[in-house]
């Protein structure tokens, strides 16, 4: 019913009964107290009435002859609109039966005869405001779920005591729950929380509970097709009356469409639309992130800015639409690039896309993180310059260009963002100034460290092809008596300009270059000639170990180079003995186990190198495919001054021993040192006492005994 509550409005009574008396005095008694009444004297008018006058109250006999009182009160229930009319029906005194029909039939409440005229009115008005305000209740109720509906919220309560949810109309909608589940359980609820936001979510809900705040949050609900809504939800703690906590109570809010528009905004505001890379603002944003990010954790942190050579060219000579395709081309090369170096997958935080920006016109920046050090900005720099190199083709042009690239790290060049950008600007200048396509670092001693490494790389690569590496061999022999057992194979450079140099000078550039493949091809390769050429020279053969890099075990085709080099000299591979430093073998352990265990099926002895040096117990090493342990220098320097290096040593032997593998001490340079080696057993020692590395030639005459024997 929409009927309004006015103090002004007079309320009407319908009176049904057979008794004209009747009729009049139910008139009199409730006209004097502003009730409006109308009449009638039998069921089917009393209908009629009802639907035409629209009454507040029903007063109605139980009996009449034709449509009795109970048939007419169920037959107003049925009227539409009149579920909540009050009627009130009049019974015989203790008619007990009549009662029980007349709630049965839907009636509000009975009075029984005979009637008190005096408390008539009474109980007449009394029923009329009760039903006013069940009325008005209802209505706010409406007007609540109306306004929940406009607004895309819910509002739900859990009895701590029972755990039973319950929850309004507009909850159920935004969760996809059919209308009748008013009533819900925690884990039916939880099901339709997306698994991620969970933890979240149960977490604000603990900290109501616990702290008596109330707590809101954003999360995602996955609707029983699968769609996602976002849902801001509110919990706040309802306390008993006892003041004891008795419910979390709270509201939820579809904004699904408000946080798609927020991210559309954040998006647009964001990125370049041209690209779809993060524009100035953006860059701005994640280079203080990763500023404060580094700050904390003392990070070396690096900026490229990339400006590409004489752009404008392009767009004056080809048009702006090739200029368009061209700086999606270039967007693509360099995250492209930036994805496949090994900075970034060793970073794994930041990834390609949100690494490369665009700044605006032909400017990108290139953000890198976690560094290990700033030389591998202008490895980073130095792909890009690659990548550029090759020609596009563009709308049926093929389009060349290059770029000029200045880099600044922290905290080298400075600390925010201003200064960072600043710098990477006027380096990026200064590689226009030298002639473009080129990079320069901000800090000019980083451009002499950057530029003697690439000297020294490309020197190493000419090194390689015009034969200026050489092996040399360091004799090794068995305790005590001192019997020649072997040679380590270690390589040397003859510069051209230097000299000699040492591995430990050029080794880690192979590494990060991809050179060492190569050269440790050729390292297996020449020892293997060696071992054959002593052979055909008639000398016995003597077993020659061969240092390998971690960066050989990747990829595979370590076994098959060196399976190639035993063939192609037919050299026996029991004469070939390979060694992997400690460190290498847990830095990439997937790797090299297994060809280790395929290099000691061709009959190859492998060696533990620098044993000693990168933690790894024996019952680890119990477990590995080795033959040979060799104790690091470091550990046979001290024995003779220090007791407790001694003691250690001695005691790595004979677990070395125990393990059944052959122990070998690196680095003896005295007497001292090999008897004491001697006494705890090493199998055999190599050091500068007996040699140190030499050319092949002087090799030989190590094993004058070993050739007297052969013949
Ligand atoms: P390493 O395999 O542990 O080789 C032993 C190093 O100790 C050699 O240095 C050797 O000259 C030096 N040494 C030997 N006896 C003594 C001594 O009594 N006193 C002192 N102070 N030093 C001694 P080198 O030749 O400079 O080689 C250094 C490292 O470079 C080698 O350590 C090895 O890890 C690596 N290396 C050498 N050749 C190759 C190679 O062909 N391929 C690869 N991947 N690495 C190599
Ligand atoms: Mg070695
Ligand atoms: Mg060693």
């Amino acid at each position: 019913m929409s009927r309004e509550s006015s103090p002004a409005k007079r309320r009407l009574v319908l009176v049904v009964d057979d008794d004209p008396t009747m009729r009049l005095l139910v008139r009199e008694a409730l006209e004097p107290h502003g009730l409006d009444v109308e009449e009638a004297a039998d069921g089917s008018s009393a209908l009629a009435l009802f639907r035409t006058r629209d009454p507040d109250l029903v007063l109605l006999d139980v009996q009449m002859p034709g449509i009795d009182g109970f048939a007419v009160c169920e037959e107003i229930r049925r009227m539409p609109g009149a579920l909540h009319t009050p009627v009130v029906m009049i019974t015989g005194l203790d008619d007990v039966e009549s009662v029980r029909r007349a709630y049965e039939a839907g009636a509000t409440d009975f009075i029984a005869k005979p009637i008190s005229w005096l408390i008539l009115s009474h109980r007449v008005r009394y029923l009329l405001r009760a039903a006013e305000t069940v009325r008005e209740l209802r209505r706010s109720q409406e007007r609540l779920a109306n306004a929940q509906r406009l607004a895309r919220m819910g509002s739900w309560q859990m009895e701590l005591g029972s755990g039973e949810i319950h929850t309004s109309e507009g909850f159920l909608t935004i969760y996809g729950f059919p209308r009748g589940e008013a009533v819900l359980r925690l884990k039916t609820l939880m099901e339709r929380i997306h698994p991620d936001d969970r933890p979240a979510l149960l977490a604000a809900a603990e900290t109501c509970l616990r702290e008596g705040r109330s707590a809101q949050i954003d999360h995602r609900v996955v609707l029983p097709d699968g769609s996602e809504r976002v849902v801001h939800s509110q919990v706040t703690l309802g306390l008993g009356e006892n003041g004891r906590p008795q419910r979390l109570e709270g509201t939820v809010q579809d904004v699904t469409e408000r946080k798609q528009a927020e991210e559309q905004i954040r998006y647009l505001a964001y990125h370049d639309s041209l690209t779809g890379l993060g524009n100035r603002l953006l860059f701005k944003e994640r280079l203080g992130v990763a500023l404060a990010q580094a700050r904390r954790n003392d990070g070396v942190l690096g900026v490229l800015f990339l400006d590409l050579d004489h752009f404008k060219r392009i767009n004056d000579t080809l048009g702006h639409s090739v200029g368009d395709r061209l700086l999606q081309g270039v967007a693509d090369r360099l995250v492209a690039t930036v994805r496949a170096s090994d900075v970034i997958a060793r970073s794994g935080r930041m990834d390609a896309d949100h690494a490369v920006s665009r700044l605006g016109g032909d400017e990108f920046t290139i953000l890198l993180t976690d560094l290990r050090e700033v030389q591998d900005l202008a490895k980073v720099a130095r792909r890009i310059l690659d990548a550029l190199s090759v020609p596009f083709a563009l709308e049926g042009h093929e389009v060349v260009i290059s770029g000029s690239i200045g880099i600044t790290a922290r905290p080298l060049d400075g600390d925010d963002v201003e200064t960072l950008l600043r710098n990477a600007d006027a380096a990026m200048y200064h590689a226009k100034d030298r002639g473009r396509n080129n990079y320069q670092f901000y800090t000019e001693s980083m451009n002499a460290v950057a530029l003697e490494r690439l000297i020294l790389e490309s020197k190493l690569r000419r090194g390689l092809e015009h034969g200026e590496f050489e092996l040399h061999y360091q004799p090794k022999v068995a305790l005590p008596e001192g019997r020649l057992t072997g040679f380590e194979a270690l390589l040397r450079w003859r510069d051209p300009e230097e000299g000699l140099v040492l591995p430990g000078v050029f080794i880690p550039l192979c590494e990060e270059t991809g050179l060492i493949r190569p050269l440790g091809d050729w390292v297996l390769l020449e020892a293997c000639r060696q071992l054959a050429r002593w052979r055909d020279a008639g000398r016995a053969p003597l077993p020659v170990s061969v240092n390998l890099s971690v960066h050989q075990f990747r990829g595979g085709g370590l076994v098959e180079s060196v399976r190639r080099a035993l063939a192609e000299t037919r050299v026996d591979a029991r004469w070939l003995e390979l060694e992997i430093t400690e460190s290498a073998l847990l830095q990439d352990e997937a790797a090299v186990v297994g060809a280790l265990e395929a290099l000691r099926r061709l009959g190859i002895r492998i060696a533990i190198d620098d044993f000693g040096t990168g933690y790894s117990s024996f019952s680890y090493l119990r477990r590995l495919p080795v033959d040979v342990l060799k104790i690091d220098r470091s550990f046979v320097q001290h024995i003779e001054t220090s007791a407790d290096e001694a003691a250690l040593l001695g005691a790595i032997v004979s677990m070395g021993r125990a393990l059944r593998l052959r122990v070998i001490a690196e680095g003896v340079e005295t007497m001292g040192q090999r008897e004491l080696l001697a006494g705890w057993g090493c199998d055999e020692m190599q050091g500068f006492l007996i040699s140190p590395a030499v050319p092949a030639e002087a090799a030989v005459a190590f094993a004058p005994v070993a050739a007297v024997k052969r013949t």
